[in-house]
């Protein structure tokens, strides 16, 4: 093997990381132990599983375990384990570049000050690099599984790390930290005890360190187990504290907050399961991309593949946690999974337990929590739909078996006032007249609420559910009804509004004495609208547009195009207001070209009330200065 020495420099986002890491995680340096203990366990998990094909690699090395060695003097404390170990070209892989796409972008793409945010921060999921927090210089001496070469890494975090040839007996990993003068008790038994204790007890590997017992003049040292060594997820419930739970959702998803919700479950019967599932408290940077690490699947505790997606549908990519097959195969691939019967049973599982706890927390009054810092009284839910409910939505336009226990945990802002709505308050809600649920689509909160579309709908009493999240429309498009209520688009077709009977012969009579303007608008918009009616939706508006029942909402139109579809543009129905003063006016023009401007005009600004730009801005505002100057 070569003696020489190498230095490599690290990737530029790496040197940026851990400068962070050791500037900003300064006062929570401690987790460096779990990190690099959860390292430890992942490299033993895969060799376990590695060896369930290949039984040679264990070796007589059977006893897998993590090893922490502290040496006082020498102030050094190491984190061993006998796991599947690294090659020289995964060191300076793993350590030396940050292999997430996302996270070279989001580094490169935070501010200064964002970058004093922890949670920010935690998202990196800073891993291995944490080792810095509390060492000076990092030694990694590594034998792969399989193989008889041993290779060390080392470095002081000053940009570059050195690649040498070592020795180590026996397969896996040593992480030596020469600790800094201020960490040195970490090479003393209390501290680390307290620590493991504290952030890695539920680990599934056993953890053991050299403690001196004994009377004193007769010192005895002896291995000790540091932890139960039992999985988690195979405790009984009562037996786990909320900060174990905690602790172990923080290490599994390399998450910096506390998760917002869990559940344990174990099924048993036919097929026998258990599963830990954790709702994150925020979203990550790059929910939109799927992320490794979602939730780990095992078979009778053997760690089988990260992310099985087999087993979660996409739209709950944002769920973290273990899902603990009976059933399955030892020898499980992805082929396999894509076929077993037990996936489409397990996936069920994750689905329905997921609801589940989506339903309690939307039951849940609010609760204590810390936000940003200050203790406040919150609903989970909320923050939760904050956070994540686009992929609920997400699921209710793809998965079509989850589609009606999903659709009362929408959310949506409405006339009602501000907060989150669900449609089961808003059923409550509706007065007996009313028998659709009717929604506005706009850009924005404001541009929804002050539609013209809805005047006549806030006037009858009815609340209105304004849809601003792009995807909206589609949503209710493919709900179709909750509860036996249609979803009504208050911007589409006729709004069907009980009248009276008196009601009804004055429409009728207006439409019949306006007929006549009704044409002539008609003939001076030509081709730019379908057809002019009265309207029975306006009420302070002289003007609205809408579409055909069936057809597509400007709305949607707007999304279609600006996400680069070729969308036909379609006509639509010029509606007016036959009370309003402006329309009355309008009877009263004789001549032609002053009738047209004020036609274009009402048209135009039929347009701007919606959110959509009139067709030929420069003309619009050559009218409105005319309109002005004649006055
Ligand atoms: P993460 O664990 O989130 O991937 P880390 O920075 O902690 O990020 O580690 C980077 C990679 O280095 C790991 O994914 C793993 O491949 C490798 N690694 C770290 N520690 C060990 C170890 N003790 N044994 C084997 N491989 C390891």
């Amino acid at each position: 093997m070569s003696t020489t020495v190498e230095k490599h420099p690290f990737q530029a986002e790496v040197n940026e990381v851990l400068s962070l890491v050791v500037n900003s995680l300064y006062s929570h340096r401690e987790v460096f132990l779990r990190e690099l203990i959860s390292n430890a366990a992942d490299a033993i998990d895969q060799l376990s599983f590695r060896a369930l094909t290949d039984h040679s690699l264990l070796g007589d090395d059977q006893d897998l375990r993590i090893e922490l060695v502290r040496d006082e003097k020498a102030h050094t404390l190491t984190i061993r384990d006998n796991g599947v170990g690294m090659s020289r070209d995964e060191l300076i892989e793993h350590l030396g570049t940050i292999a997430r796409s996302g996270s070279k972008r989001l580094m490169q793409s935070l501010s200064a000050e964002q970058r004093k945010d922890l949670t920010l921060i935690g998202q990196f999921g800073v891993g291995f690099y944490s080792a810095f927090l509390v060492a000076d210089a990092v030694t990694v001496v590594s034998r792969k599984a399989g193989s008889d070469e041993t290779w060390v890494w080392e470095s002081q975090a000053k940009g570059d790390f050195e690649i040498r040839g070592g020795h180590r007996t026996g397969r896996g990993t040593d992480v030596i930290l020469h600790l800094k003068d201020d960490a040195r008790e970490y090479a003393t038994e209390w501290p680390v005890r307290e620590v493991v204790r504290k952030y890695s007890d539920y680990v599934r590997w056993p953890i053991r360190m050299q403690v001196e017992r004994g009377k004193e003049g007769e010192p005895k040292t002896e291995w000790q187990t540091l932890n139960q060594a039992r999985a988690l997820w195979t405790r009984p419930k009562a037996e786990i504290e909320p900060a174990q739970y905690q602790e172990f959702y923080k290490s599994l998803s390399h998450d910096w907050q506390d998760p917002l919700a869990w559940t344990h479950f174990k099924v048993e019967g036919a097929h026998e399961l258990t599963g830990l599932l954790f709702l994150p408290s925020q979203a990550p940077f790059d929910l939109a991309e799927r992320r490794k690490g979602g939730v780990r699947l095992f078979v009778k505790r053997v760690f089988i593949m990260d992310d099985a997606q087999e087993i979660v549908p996409e739209w709950l990519r944002f769920v973290r946690g273990v899902v603990d097959s009976e059933d399955l195969p030892l020898n499980v691939s992805r082929e396999i999974l894509q076929k077993d019967a037990t996936t489409r049973f397990i996936r069920k599982q994750v689905v329905g337990k997921t609801l589940a706890l989506l339903e309690e927390l939307a039951a849940e009054g609010e609760t204590p929590r810390e936000v940003d810092g200050e203790q406040r009284q919150v609903r989970r839910y909320e923050s939760f739909w904050t956070e994540f409910g686009r992929l609920l939505k997400e699921g209710v336009y793809h998965d079509f078996e989850a589609r009606d226990r999903l659709a009362p945990l929408l959310r949506f802002r409405s006339s009602h006032g501000d907060g989150w709505h669900g449609l089961k308050d808003y059923v409550g809600r509706m007065p007996a007249a009313q028998k659709a649920i009717y929604f506005v689509a706009a850009d924005s909160l404001a541009t929804a609420r002050s539609s013209p579309h809805i005047e006549a709908l806030r006037k009858h009493g009815f609340e209105v559910l304004l849809l601003t999240d792009t995807i909206d429309e589609w949503i209710v498009d493919a709900l179709r009804e909750f509860d036996g209520r249609p979803f009504v688009s208050a911007a589409k077709g006729a709004l069907d509004l009980p009248e009276s009977e008196a009601d009804k012969q004055r429409k009728e009579e207006l439409q019949q004495q306006l007929a006549p303007l009704l044409e002539r608008v008609q003939q001076a918009l030509g081709e730019q609208v379908k057809s002019v009616r009265v309207t029975d939706r306006l009420t302070d508006s002289p003007a609205c547009l809408v579409s055909d029942a069936h057809g597509m909402s400007a709305h949607q139109e707007r999304i279609l195009r600006e996400a680069g579809h070729a969308v036909p543009a379609q006509k639509r129905i010029l509606e007016l207001n036959a009370e309003h003063p402006v329309v009355k006016r309008l009877q009263a023009i004789g001549d032609e070209a002053t009738f047209a401007d004020w036609v274009a005009l009402l048209h135009d600004q039929a347009l701007l009330a919606e959110g959509s730009l009139p067709p030929d801005p420069a003309a619009f505002s050559r009218r409105i200065q005319a309109l002005m100057a004649a006055n």
